[in-house]
């Protein structure tokens, strides 16, 4: 894929960029390696306000920052201002409760003294994807930095001009030349800086594909790797629901970042006597959004992100129907320049096709009809993904057993998924494995060193 600015609304390429050469990329690594000997001697208290500026000068130029977003990939401007003020709460986050994460733990043992200790491992790779640009960096950013590893970032090639703004807020912000370097490159590469002796370790968020590539050579170099993969998140609404509002939310949810989130609520699994209503709330509401321009703020669905999407997009709509879906609304890509789709659901599939299960990444809705709790939990379970989950009741018994036995790395009750700083974020089964954010994130490229002294 070339290394390009194309945007999406428009199909007008806007810049393109000369990949790293070899000898451009080993100097880069070189700097990485070398940065990491002086900077993992940095205290807490020399980290923390680099991070704090970082923050401010998110904060303060978001409105920029937001442009870029939806200039490369297409969100909408309100829904990049909102993502660029998170990037700044990460930082700040991280800058105030590193040093709690990571600061020694006495241990009692027979020892004089024993303890655990947490300590840099070294430069870490960083591949990312194009959906949420800035936020799926800084999540892995701010807390590598402050844990005093150096970062290298291999972002999407869709989104070069994002991936170079943020080599840049980190510079600004007083770290040292070489903490964060932005990698303008392939895919193809990845291979080389994984089985780097000076790479220590990598972390992906992204498909499937490139998350067994990456893990499977990190791994025959025996080095640690996180991954953020995929998702089909069940939303199960129970009949004791608020039906109305659980119909209002599962809009927003199925539709946040134009339909290309991760944690995108994608399965709808309905109780059989509140099918009706919350279809029909449902199809309205998908109706009302307005698609077209993402910098208008008027506009709830900009363009997806790249014209390859759009038709992979519509591959799985017409196979869908063509293997008996029932189309409610939408169905059919948006004519004319830019990559629009129309706000789309289905029902009538059978669960376990695969269209049912696989992922769908844009404003594409299926639903279910249930009998039972236990019905709806099978189905939620029935992919091969586990990130988020969402479920309505207001019946605590069922609450219980929902949080018990959907197969995913959160549950949100009455509510949608959504990442915040403050809670582990990833997934079981094919969605990846490791966390990100909360003291879990930052404890994942740490050395977690035992220390025992005897007398
Ligand atoms: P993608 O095609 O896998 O690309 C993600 C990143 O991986 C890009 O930087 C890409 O580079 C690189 N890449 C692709 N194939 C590779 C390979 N074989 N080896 C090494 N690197 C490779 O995914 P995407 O289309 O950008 O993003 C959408 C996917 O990300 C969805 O599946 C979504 O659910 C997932 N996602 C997961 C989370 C989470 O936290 N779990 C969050 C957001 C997104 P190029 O651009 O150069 O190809």
């Amino acid at each position: 894929m070339a290394i390009a600015t194309i945007n999406p609304a428009t199909g007008e390429t806007l810049r393109t960029f000369q990949a790293l050469d070899p000898t451009q990329l080993e100097s880069k690594l070189q700097l990485a390696h070398d940065t990491y000997q002086t900077y993992r001697h940095t205290s807490f208290a020399d980290r923390e306000p680099l991070m704090l500026r970082a923050a401010k000068l998110i904060e303060d130029e978001k409105r920029m920052l937001a442009e870029l977003m939806t200039m490369e990939m297409g969100k909408p401007f309100k829904a990049a201002i909102a993502e660029a003020e998170k990037c700044a709460w990460v930082c700040g986050y991280y800058a105030e409760m590193a040093q709690s994460f990571l600061s020694d733990r006495e241990v009692e043992t027979e020892a004089t003294r024993s303890y655990i200790r947490f300590e840099p491992i070294g430069p870490v790779l960083a591949v990312m994807p194009w959906n949420f640009p800035f936020w799926q960096v800084f999540r892995f950013a701010a807390p590598a930095l402050m844990a005093g590893n150096v970062g290298l970032l291999k972002h999407a090639s869709n989104v070069p001009q994002c991936s170079l703004a943020i080599e840049e807020i980190f510079l600004r912000a007083g770290f040292p030349l070489g903490a964060f370097q932005s990698l303008l490159i392939g895919s193809k590469e990845v291979e080389g800086i994984l089985m780097d002796p000076r790479v220590a370790a990598a972390t992906l968020t992204g498909s499937e594909p490139a998350g067994r590539s990456v893990a499977s050579i990190a791994g025959k170099h025996i080095k640690k790797t996180v991954l953020e993969l995929g998702g089909s998140d069940p939303f199960i609404v129970m009949p004791s629901a608020n039906v109305k509002k659980a119909a209002e939310v599962a809009v927003k949810a199925r539709t946040i970042n134009n339909g290309q989130s991760c944690i995108a609520a994608k399965r709808f699994i309905i109780a059989d006597s509140i099918y009706d209503e919350f279809v029909a709330e449902f199809v309205s509401g998908m109706k009302r959004l307005k698609v077209g321009d993402p910098m208008d703020d008027s506009t709830d669905i900009g363009p997806l992100a790249t014209k390859q999407i759009v038709d992979e997009l519509d591959e799985q709509v017409q196979r869908a129907i063509s293997s008996g879906a029932r189309l409610l609304t939408g169905g059919h890509k948006i004519d004319g320049p830019g990559n629009f789709y129309e706000p789309t659901v289905l029902d009538n599939l059978d669960p376990e096709t695969l269209v049912s299960c696989e992922e769908i990444f844009g404003p594409v809705a299926t639903v279910f009809k249930v009998q039972s709790l236990d019905h709806a939990i099978r189905i939620a379970n029935i992919t091969s993904f586990g990130l988020g989950s969402a479920a309505w009741t207001s019946d605590s018994n069922e609450q219980q057993e929902l949080v018990e036995r959907i197969e995913a790395g959160s549950v949100f009750i009455n509510g949608m998924v959504a990442s915040d700083p403050r809670l582990p974020f990833g997934g079981v089964k094919n969605s990846g494995y490791g966390r990100e954010l909360s003291e879990f994130g930052i404890r994942e490229f740490v050395n977690i060193k035992s220390v025992w002294i005897g007398g």
